[in-house]
């Protein structure tokens, strides 16, 4: 793919750049630059560019401020100790969107287009990558929107691609804290034949009104259950879950509604070269009930880009709660190892980093 760039000449100055990068938050702060590519019938993809970061310009009638047509993805680049900068399997995610747009019927990116966008974006940004202490990143959003102007339903017929880049601190500041979750009861955030496997904002702005629950609740995530019985679980909002049981066996909730998230799948790989056997099936509100009470149960985590690995706290219903597993030992065994691949302090025994 041809990118063309056009430099910002005015760049956030390195002053600025340094007290922004010494406490980023999230999503706050952008890079200098952006980058865009566009997709036509007739054209295919193309016009890619890196410029400027600032303001699109759109025609009220652009048709995903009407009918949600968007895809996206989160990714992240870590600067190693030798100032080098990696991400982690940038071809998943890639492989994540092509499945995500045919959903919206949207055109497919081809992943060695999207890796070669991201790459791009991050090399011309790339002061923009805090060093490693503290877990710091640079989180990047490739993002993929119907932006023909036209009020018909349709599949879109002019198509962008965006990448935007925003510098990340720790999840966790001041030491991993478990996550408490609110079991909604109200809300489902996908159904069969639904959206719930694709990465669209649509899924994100279901998810408010239960998010907006668990906050009243004192609780940081939404723990979805199933559509159909309101029994089986799904996932968090934006995270993966984990069951692991006294015999060392870990159960996760089986695909297809949920989204596959590459922390999700790298874990079932990591766990299973850890000598841990790893079950995708369905797994009932009640197992977690009864396995924490019995004992069964010694460990729930959650998983995503954000957190990386996350240890389980109560869960919290209209129903009761239910306490937090009595360990958290493979949790953080798992977490110290994909945070070390990330940041390149263990090595790369999967090949993971790019
Ligand atoms: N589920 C949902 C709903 C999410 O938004 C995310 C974050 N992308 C995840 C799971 C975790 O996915 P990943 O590990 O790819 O970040």
């Amino acid at each position: 793919m041809q990118i063309s760039t056009t430099a910002n000449t005015t760049p956030v100055d390195d002053t600025r750049l340094a007290e922004i990068l010494a406490n980023p938050g999230f999503g706050q702060h952008f890079t200098d630059h952006m980058l865009t590519v566009e997709w036509t019938p007739e054209e295919g993809w193309h016009a890619a560019r890196i410029t400027p970061y600032g303001p699109l310009t759109l025609d009220p009638a652009t048709a995903v401020l009407h009918y949600a047509q968007e895809t996206f993805e989160g990714m992240k680049a870590y600067r190693h100790d030798d100032g080098s900068i990696w991400t982690f399997r940038p071809e998943q995610n890639a492989a994540r969107m092509v499945r995500s747009s045919t959903r919206l019927a949207f055109p497919e990116l081809p992943v060695e287009d999207f890796v070669e966008c991201v790459d791009a974006l991050v090399e011309v940004d790339q002061r923009w990558v805090p060093g490693s202490e503290g877990e710091k990143s640079l989180y990047l959003r490739p993002f993929m929107f119907a932006s023909e102007t036209f009020l018909g339903v349709r599949p879109a017929q002019h198509v962008t691609f965006m990448v935007i880049a925003s510098p990340a601190g720790a999840y966790f500041k001041g030491g991993i804290k478990p996550v408490n979750l609110w079991l909604s009861e109200t809300f489902t955030r996908a159904g069969r034949g639904g959206m719930g496997a694709a990465k669209t904002g649509g899924n994100y702005a279901s998810s408010l009104a239960a998010q907006r629950e668990a906050i009243e609740q004192g609780c940081d995530q939404v723990v979805f259950l199933d559509d159909q019985e309101f029994r089986y679980i799904e996932e968090l909002g934006g995270m993966n879950l984990f069951f692991v049981h006294a015999d060392g066996s870990i159960v996760t909730p089986e695909t297809g509604t949920i989204l596959e998230g590459i922390t999700r799948a790298s874990i079932i790989e990591l766990a299973g070269k850890l000598g841990h056997s790893v079950e995708e099936r369905k797994f009932s509100i009640d197992e977690w009930r009864d396995g924490v009470a019995s004992g069964d149960i010694t460990e729930i985590f959650a998983c995503g880009t954000a957190a990386v690995v996350t240890p389980v706290g109560e869960l919290r219903s209209p129903h009761g709660v239910t306490a937090a597993p009595a360990s958290t030992e493979l949790t953080m065994q798992i977490r110290d190892a994909l945070v070390g691949m990330q940041f390149g302090r263990t090595d790369d025994t999967f090949g993971w980093m790019h």
